[in-house]
């Protein structure tokens, strides 16, 4: 596993000096290549967290543009930032936050036909697209690659975050009947801007708690924050054996 540099050891000083974590995790966090599907509402909370933790390598997945309604919930830009794609300047600010990091963009859309190629290679995957039909096909790529998947979303007041390992997937939560819907939810239900940067930072402490091996097990549990209550829930998703990605 990579040596820490000087100045690698005092940027993240406040996590190594934490018990649990120490430059144990923080040499795994190096070592990590992380696929970050969609650099909206979700991925614009998630970057800045992963990026200052020293996740070593970051893709980040993203054909979009800017638009002026992302601005309510996407603190990556600025208003001076409409019209431009979202990947370069989300990559942008990640190499100007962190020079130690190798950041990468793909300016594609993910599909069932191209998914598996994006995110092969990597040792996570966290999804922060809006629409269910991608977010079904990232899934069934981790579970077919054998990649750890985060997938978080956020409409109107509620937030979901699940971590799977494989089995059970989220597609063992979710089901068929969303396969074909590529509606975009924030723009169909809305949603509030400080909910997509809860669920995105959220993301983040699930992927640094897996990937720096610190906390109990999250697998397989469906985290639901409620907005208008300011309340989580957990929920055990039971393993679907009829699963068309997981099952047997
Ligand atoms: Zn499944």
């Amino acid at each position: 596993m990579s040596e820490l540099s000087d100045d690698e050891l005092d940027r993240y000083a406040r996590h190594i000096v934490l018990p649990q974590f120490g430059g144990t995790g923080q040499k795994a966090l190096k070592a990590t290549k992380v696929a970050l599907i969609g650099a909206g509402g979700i991925g614009a909370g998630a970057l800045p967290s992963l990026v200052g933790a020293g996740v070593g390598q970051i893709t980040i997945v993203d054909d979009d543009e800017v638009d002026l309604s992302n601005l309510q919930r996407q603190p990556l830009y600025t208003t001076d930032d409409v019209g431009k794609s979202k990947a370069e300047l989300a990559k942008a600010h990640a190499e100007a936050r962190n020079p130690h990091l190798a950041i990468a963009i793909e300016k594609r859309r993910v599909s069932h036909e191209n998914v598996k190629k994006i995110v092969d290679s990597h040792d996570l995957v966290i999804d922060g697209t809006d629409n269910f039909m991608t977010r079904l096909a990232v899934n069934d790529a981790c579970v077919a690659l054998g990649i750890p998947l985060i997938a978080a979303a956020a409409a109107q007041f509620q937030g979901q975050l699940m971590l799977s390992k494989g089995q059970p997937c989220y597609r063992c939560f979710v089901g068929d009947a969303f396969d074909a819907d590529d509606c975009d939810t924030c723009a169909e239900l809305g949603v509030l801007g400080a909910l997509t940067g809860t669920m995105g930072h959220f993301a983040a402490l699930m992927a640094i708690r897996h990937l720096a091996d610190i906390g109990p097990d999250s697998a397989g549990k469906l985290h639901l924050f409620d907005g208008l209550k300011a309340s989580w829930r957990e929920i055990t998703i039971a393993p679907d054996p009829a699963c068309k990605a997981c099952g047997t």
